[in-house]
């Protein structure tokens, strides 16, 4: 058996298993392969990323799902670019820099700020800054309680996730 990622036209992603691409083939020429949402026949290959070659390109998604799979990605751009990328790598080493001292706490983020904004925390190893994850939530309740904490700016991979 066979796993292919089909795509129909109107841009249902899924999979299906066959005997040989052979069979896929000749399944599809007989109309055989259905999407499972709106059960179009014309299926074609999922392109596969990345993908090479003239002949993946006539598997490309339809344009609306390209669309989509690019919406809402923050950008920049003008004339100020350049400088601007700069700027923004120099404050990623700059958070790097100031991250250097600091103790990575995960998603024991919130109850670690709390231990140590109410004198709670016995262990000396966080008299240092922390850093860790919290959502939004937990971030927001943390100002109410008037704990000092404050969001990054670029992401951070975790020590354990590392590897
Ligand atoms: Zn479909």
């Amino acid at each position: 058996m066979i796993v292919f990622d089909l795509i129909c036209p109107a841009g249902h992603a899924f999979e299906g298993w066959f005997a040989s691409s052979a069979s896929f083939s000749q399944q599809r020429e007989q109309g055989l392969v259905a999407c499972p949402n709106c059960g179009d026949t014309g299926i074609a290959k999922a392109p596969m990323a990345p993908f090479v070659g003239a002949k993946g390109n006539r598997n490309l998604p339809p344009a609306k799902q390209r669309r989509d799979t690019r919406r809402g990605l923050p950008m920049a751009g003008g004339r100020e670019a350049p400088d601007l990328a700069k700027a923004m790598q120099a404050a990623a080493q700059a958070q790097a820099r100031a991250l250097e001292g600091s103790t990575w706490v995960g998603d024991a983020f919130a109850e670690k700020s709390r231990a140590i904004h109410y004198g709670e925390s016995s262990e000396s190893s966080y008299s240092t800054p922390i850093h860790g994850r919290a959502t939004a939530e937990d971030a927001r309740a943390l100002l109410d309680e008037g704990i000092a904490v404050a969001p990054l700016p670029f992401p951070i991979t975790p020590p354990d996730e590392l590897n």
